[in-house]
């Protein structure tokens, strides 16, 4: 995908000709009612920024990966799980994935959760938790909580 130089705003975070994606149906990963925009690519800055969308009462894969995320929330609220802890997350918050760590993103019951993620443009597959993963993940009550929702 190229970038032009001026890509304006089409509606409610929408972007002229960005393409509303269903979140990757990928490896059986489970997750529920998310989109994805490709904002920018640029092979020179070997990043990408996409926006995500968590509709109210869904989230995103649980996953991790050697890649990192940086995360700014845009819109509505919920929280996410990076490592062994849970976080509130709303509007202009920031979130730093680091490489190889477990993390998700669930939007609020009533409102939906809407973030851009920069991401390396080379990249390797997440990996979903194994049931041994699992396992130990749920021997935090915090995190046990978080991933029975
Ligand atoms: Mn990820």
């Amino acid at each position: 995908m190229s970038t032009p130089t001026y890509r304006p705003r089409s509606g409610p975070m929408r972007w002229r000709n960005v393409e509303v994606l269903e979140y990757k149906r990928e490896h059986g990963a489970s997750f529920r009612e998310v989109t994805r925009q490709v904002l920018f690519d640029d092979p020179l800055l070997s990043c990408q920024l996409r926006y995500f969308e968590v509709a109210p009462g869904g989230h995103t894969t649980l996953e991790r990966h050697e890649h990192a995320h940086a995360v700014l929330i845009e819109r509505g609220r919920g929280r996410c799980l990076v490592g062994d802890r849970v976080y509130d997350v709303e509007e202009h918050d920031l979130v730093h994935v680091p490489s190889l760590t477990w993390h998700q993103f669930q939007a609020d019951k009533n409102e939906p959760l809407g973030f851009l993620c920069m991401v390396n443009a080379v990249r390797d597959r997440p990996q979903v938790p194994t049931a041994q993963d699992l396992q130990r993940l749920r021997e935090n009550p915090v995190v046990a909580e978080f991933i029975a929702q």
